[in-house]
């Protein structure tokens, strides 16, 4: 069922595609290209016809994480009061995804916390506290359940890498551990500094 959810949403994607003619190696501008056309509408975000339950899955391998390899599950009321802010304080280009992120607190407020079940984000609400997570973790409102112990942590251990430089790059590495030292988080990460000029 949640696959055909996904498949939908992956579907629903327009593709961004316009038609430009080449002549002799020049580009021949259309209407569209000078500004007279009009502007590329945006696919409009779709409000889930659900209620959500007292858990979200935050990560996961329902979601295609490549980086968790655990389920990581906050409580709904947790989220209430970061998401009102998130909404107010913040902006995103894409369109859908900002409507997504207005209708957060709303359907927040309005989940079935008697409902133990856990609820799967559509793929546009899932963004939006996707790179949050680590925040959560450190505020302590995030269930890790690691699959190997099949056992649900409230803490995990966040170890940090010493970062390491080759050139212009730098990169380091994040891992959380569940208490029995399996790995539930993997993330390497690599930045480019500019070298400065003389
Ligand atoms: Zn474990």
């Amino acid at each position: 069922m949640i696959d055909k959810i996904l498949s939908i949403f992956k579907l629903n994607q327009p593709k961004p595609i316009q038609r430009v003619e080449w002549v002799n190696g020049e580009l021949v501008i259309p209407d569209w290209l000078k500004g007279d056309g009009e502007p590329v509408k945006q696919p409009e975000y779709v409000r889930p016809v659900h209620r959500c339950t007292k858990w979200i899955l935050l990560a996961g391998n329902i979601y295609g994480d490549e980086h968790y390899s655990c389920a990581v599950l906050i409580e709904t009321r947790n989220l209430i009061a970061w998401i009102t802010r998130h909404a107010e304080n913040t902006s995103v280009s894409i369109l859908a995804q900002q409507q997504a992120k207005e209708y957060m607190p709303t359907w927040f407020a309005m989940a079935e916390n008697e409902d133990e079940t856990v609820t799967i984000l559509d793929e546009h609400m899932k963004k939006v506290v996707h790179e949050y997570i680590a925040n959560f973790e450190a505020e302590g409102t995030t269930r890790f359940y690691c699959p190997s112990c099949k056992t649900t942590y409230s803490s995990v251990k966040d170890i940090e890498h010493e970062s390491s430089k080759n050139g212009n790059w730098r990169s380091w590495k994040n891992e959380y551990h569940c208490h029995n030292g399996h790995r539930l988080y993997y993330k390497e990460s690599r930045m480019h500094f500019m070298p400065s000029r003389k």
